[in-house]
């Protein structure tokens, strides 16, 4: 249970005054969250200096300023397009303030002439006269005190504007309660490190530019508190995961060798490590918890299969989790012959099977006539049992939380876990997402592949491009096509995605396909059947997700705003072609001007298809922090936390959070239950179950 002074942080935005529903969907979108903790996390990312004050006749244009003024003549505007202006002055010059769409009765109230008054906001010379539009504030003499002569400045999203914004921080940041201090002692002292609130209130109060790195005293305390909560709520996993026994999973290898002679193809060097790392960890007396790590295209598929069976072989079930509904079902279908040649058992379970169907294949499950279980999140539902589960492949793991991964392992005795991602994760990084975790990594491709050509071309030349996947598809090849990834919303990413649908539609006609995230999924399946069978030959797609397959006829690979993209992004994408014995091209089309970074990552593109080496370019290039950031990454959100600045305080939180643990594993002493006000205050919920007295 959450502790009660937290309750405060974590109410809904629209307990501050002044934030309705309206405002509070805005900066749901735009801080990540709806509670009022999440407005504290959004610190500035700027600042207003209004310090600059000079007499009028020395003011440097350009600048924000804030000046003592008499208010002269008021000149109403003369037509609806010229401006309303206030004529003002001081003992060494003058200055113009200009309003559009003005009140004249409000601006006579706020500038009476013949008064004294204090404004700021930028000045500007227009016609040889300095003025000021719009000013920021306006104040009489004995109230300009309150102005603030440094404002933060937020980020900002559309419809809300930086004076909302201001106001409902400042009125979160009312609500923070006093919490008990969770950091060693020695520590905050070496660091200079404030109480918590007092750190958070100083993050949104910079005095200066440099105030606003992350490596300033106060932010970086908040990123260590971040650090802390998540290398101990991977800590306690961890302790429990070995406290556990395993058991010994030894399989006889005959259904492995079955499936091994119905492939096609011999397993490469990397996949036949792996599949002997697998089955001996599995094979061994603790339990185990393995990262399979291989880029797009590497064959994680059949050695998540091989490993699964040995668990069969033993007498026991497996299950193979994915993402999404459409990523489940490649996997089924991959998996059913190889299967069925091994005379193995397998069975697909998705949220969408209901009545009776889903009841015969629970009591196949319960009765232990299915062998392995291949579905989405649809298997951690209550009724879901397995006679006797004995490994869990969870794919692309970072879209499960670690409750649900817990969630899953508990449906059966002491489950051996493996997890598949396709993200190359630098090691440090990696740290963050599974702690200490045994890996084993598909370094080698599949032998026959072709390389695949990568253009990249500038969006002007789209009509060239698409008479290009004119000629490709009159010689029998398919296309995906990704529409531009908005930031905004993703109502935006589809009515770009449609738009672009629809004038390819009137080009080629049935042979495109639409398919995006709003769809339901048996509407999706339909688009995705039609593509891999064939029956059209262009499928438009709005996101990353919805491409997660494998149709080794797709050949091109046109990616519309690639600039949009991350690098790691783009290398996923472009891994879903390239995958028969076809020669492949990916054309990126850019919009200009482009910037530094997008430069290179597409120049990284065109040198390189190793995804190792993208990782690295990619975490070079943007930081961690937004490596960290996007979903794709396959790591945690850090919402303070730096990663490409704060490692060192990682390391440190790293070795505080086990010492913390082997003195006091229950977190039951004063510091220990402080630290669990941390880990809820970071919803790291799921692990404080954990303990004794949770
Ligand atoms: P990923 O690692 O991206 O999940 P998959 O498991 O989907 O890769 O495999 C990609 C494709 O490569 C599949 O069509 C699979 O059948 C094929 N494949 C896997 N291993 C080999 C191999 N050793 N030789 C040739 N093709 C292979
Ligand atoms: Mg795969």
């Amino acid at each position: 249970m959450r502790p009660e002074i937290l309750f405060p942080l974590f109410a809904p935005a629209t307990s501050l005054p002044g934030v309705g529903p309206r405002y509070a969907k805005l900066f749901e979108g735009l801080v990540g969250g709806p509670a009022v903790l999440d407005l504290c996390w959004h610190l500035p990312s700027g600042i207003i200096d209004r310090r600059y004050g000079p007499p009028l006749a020395e003011v440097i244009p350009g600048r924000i300023a804030t000046l003592t003024v008499t208010v002269g003549e008021h000149r109403a505007a003369a037509s609806r397009r010229q401006p309303y202006r206030v004529l003002c002055y001081d003992d060494s010059g003058s200055l113009d303030l200009v309003f559009f769409h003005a009140h004249a009765d409000y601006l006579m109230r706020s500038l009476p002439p013949g008064q004294t008054r204090v404004v700021s906001g930028k000045v500007e010379v227009f016609h040889d006269r300095l003025q000021m539009t719009h000013p920021d504030h306006i104040a009489a003499p004995e109230e300009a005190a309150s102005l603030k002569a440094v404002e933060p400045v937020y980020p900002l999203t559309a419809g809300l504007s930086l004076k909302v914004v201001s106001k409902a921080v400042h009125a979160a940041l009312e609500r923070l309660p006093e919490v008990p201090e969770w950091l060693d002692a020695a520590q905050r002292q070496r660091e200079g490190w404030h109480p918590w609130a007092e750190a958070l209130r100083e993050a949104h109060t910079p005095g200066e530019e440099r105030d606003l790195s992350p490596l300033s005293t106060c932010r970086r305390r908040l990123a260590y508190d971040e650090l802390l909560a998540n290398q101990l709520a991977i800590a306690l996993v961890r302790d429990r995961q070995l406290r556990q026994k395993g058991r010994r999973l030894k399989g006889s290898g005959h259904l492995q060798d079955r499936v091994l002679a119905s492939l096609p193809f011999a397993l490469t060097g990397s996949q036949r490590q792996a599949v002997a790392e697998i089955t001996a960890d599995m094979a061994a007396e603790h339990r185990m918890l393995r990262l399979l790590q291989g880029d797009v295209g590497s064959g994680k598929t059949v050695v998540a299969l091989l490993a699964m069976l040995a668990a069969v072989e033993a007498g026991s079930q497996a299950a193979l989790m994915a993402p999404t509904e459409i990523l489940a079902r490649q996997h089924f279908a991959t998996i059913q012959p190889l299967a069925e040649a091994a005379g193995v058992s397998l069975a697909l379970l998705t949220g969408r099977d209901k009545g009776k169907a889903r009841a015969a294949l629970l009591e196949s499950l319960a009765d232990g006539s299915t062998d392995i279980l291949v579905g989405t999140h649809a298997l951690f539902q209550e009724d879901v049992a397995f006679r006797d589960l004995a490994m869990a492949v969870i794919d692309e793991q970072h879209r499960f939380g670690v409750h649900q991964r817990l969630t899953l392992t508990g449906k059966g005795q002491a489950v051996d876990v493996l997890v598949m991602t396709a993200t190359p994760i630098p090691r440090t990084l990696m740290l963050t997402a599974y702690g200490d975790m045994d890996c084993s990594r598909l370094t080698e491709r599949p032998p026959g592949r072709q390389p695949i050509e990568t253009v990249t071309l500038s969006l002007e030349r789209l009509p060239e491009v698409i008479s290009g996947v004119e000629r490709a598809i009159a010689k029998g090849a398919q296309v995906y096509w990704i529409c531009p990834l908005v930031e905004e919303s993703e109502k935006s990413d589809l009515a770009a995605a449609e738009e672009r649908y629809g004038a390819l539609t009137l080009r080629f006609g049935e042979r495109v396909g639409l398919v995006h995230g709003r769809m339901k999924g048996p509407e999706k399946d339909a688009v995705m059947a039609r593509f891999a069978a064939g029956e059209t030959a262009i499928l438009v797609a709005t996101t990353v997700v919805e491409v997660g397959v494998d149709v080794p006829a797709a050949t091109v690979m046109v990616i519309e705003h690639a600039e949009r993209f991350g690098l790691a992004q783009l290398h996923q994408l472009r891994g879903r072609v390239g995958r028969g014995t076809g020669k492949s091209s990916c054309l990126l089309l850019w919009q200009g001007p482009l910037g530094d970074t997008a430069r290179a990552r597409l120049q990284i593109l065109r040198e390189t298809d190793d995804g190792f080496r993208i990782a690295e370019e990619d975490l070079r290039l943007r930081g961690a922090g937004e490596l960290l950031g996007t979903r794709q990454s396959g790591l945690p959100d850090f919402r303070l936390a730096d990663l490409a600045v704060h490692d060192d305080l990682l390391a440190t939180a790293r070795a505080d959070a086990q010492l913390v643990l082997e003195k006091d594993p229950e977190l039951a002493g004063s510091r220990g239950q402080a630290l669990r006000v941390l880990l809820y205050l970071f919803e790291r919920d799921a692990a404080v179950r954990f303990l004794r007295s949770g």
